[in-house]
């Protein structure tokens, strides 16, 4: 038996045995033999971005006699923040860039670390800035909001100031937050269809899951936003034809979550130092069980690997999301100076 034939028995099985019918190519067994999701790769989706960014970055060094300019604020010594502030340095430096690294001591007040913010503001020589989050505990609970606050909304190439939001809300030309921007991205570039897609975002933070759900919404999805409140959150979840996990707690999201042949998009950054657990989420990874071995962590996501036996398509961690930030970032920034050399 070939091709077509083969395929509608095995369609036919499929809507037998999982009551749901079969929506990705290569799920037409479900309940019967084991899927595998294709892994959407994130770094070779940043490097395409960053590839097609190279000409408008010559063009602004044309206009401007200087490339596109980043400035990077960082405060205190947490050991995360630094490791994504040099990712987001090196790969400014690798596009052509240029990029300005501020940093403070952890002792720094709110009003030093406005200063800085300021006069990055005045700099005719700065087309973006970006304050590293967190902050240290010590300036406040609303330390956050005030630097977003007083970040010029034409230099917010991040997307968290409230006019940013506002913008993003109405749909006006601004800067998108760079997370959700390049799930978009990353969903156009491998052909997974956004309109008229039922859409369930996890997750209802200002920086990823509220922009994440205006961006689909912006896209003719229908979007439901869940949350550490929600009911029935795994029949909720069920419902997605794209799914983003934007929650922050290790395979939380499991093959229960997931309708056979949905997008998973897994957003988390967690970092696992429990043996049982690591051992739990890596099962299928012995890879990565292994690196868990020698260095004691490992970085895993929201969404538990099993996952790829259900869903169409997912993205990994390390690898996924976040390759995507970092490019949207650059992308932001060479926005920000076409905006300048058209002013
Ligand atoms: P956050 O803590 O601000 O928000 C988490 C959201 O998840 C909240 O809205 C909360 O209601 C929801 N939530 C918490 N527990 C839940 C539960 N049990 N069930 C359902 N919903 C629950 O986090 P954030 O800043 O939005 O980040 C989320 C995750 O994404 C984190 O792991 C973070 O590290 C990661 N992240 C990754 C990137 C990247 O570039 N890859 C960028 C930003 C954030």
């Amino acid at each position: 038996m070939v091709g077509a034939a083969k395929r509608r028995i095995n369609q036919e099985r499929c809507l037998r045995d999982a009551g749901t019918p079969c929506e990705n190519p290569r799920s037409f067994a479900h309940g019967i033999k084991q899927l595998s999701a294709r892994i959407i790769d994130g770094k070779a989706i940043s490097k395409q971005i960053r590839v097609d960014l190279a000409q408008r970055i010559s063009a602004v060094r044309d206009g401007l006699e200087r490339p596109p300019a980043l400035a990077i604020v960082l405060v205190g010594d947490d050991p995360a923040s630094h490791v994504y502030v040099r990712n987001k340095l090196k790969t400014a430096e690798d596009s052509g860039m240029s990029v300005t690294l501020q940093t403070l001591p952890g002792n720094a007040t709110l009003d030093e670390t406005l200063a800085v913010v300021d006069r990055f503001n005045s700099s005719p020589e700065t087309d973006g800035i970006l304050v590293q989050s967190p902050l240290p505990a010590a300036m406040g609970s609303n330390a956050a909001q005030r630097v977003f606050d007083t970040i010029d909304p034409g230099k917010d190439v991040d997307g968290f100031s409230p006019i940013s939001a506002g913008h993003l809300s109405q749909k006006r030309t601004g800067f998108a937050p760079c997370t959700p921007a390049g799930i978009i991205e990353m969903l156009d570039r491998s052909g997974i269809a956004i309109e008229g897609a039922r859409a369930v975002v996890i997750g209802r933070s200002d920086i990823v899951g509220k922009p994440m759900a205006m961006l689909l919404l912006h896209r003719n999805a229908t979007v439901t936003v869940c949350h550490s409140r929600t009911k029935d959150l795994p029949g909720v979840a069920r419902e997605a034809d794209i799914l983003v996990a934007a929650i922050g707690r290790a395979g939380l999201v499991t093959r229960e979550f997931v309708k056979p042949g949905a997008v998973v998009i897994d957003v988390g950054m967690n970092r696992v130092s429990d043996a049982d657990e690591a051992r739990q989420l890596l099962a299928s990874q012995p890879k990565r069980l292994e690196l868990f071995e020698r260095r004691g962590s490992v970085l895993v996501g929201d969404v538990h690997p099993n996952v790829a036996e259900t869903a169409s398509a997912l993205t990994p961690v390390p690898g996924g999301v976040g390759p995507l930030t970092i490019a949207m970032l650059m992308a932001n920034t060479v926005r920000a100076a076409e905006m300048r050399l058209s002013a």
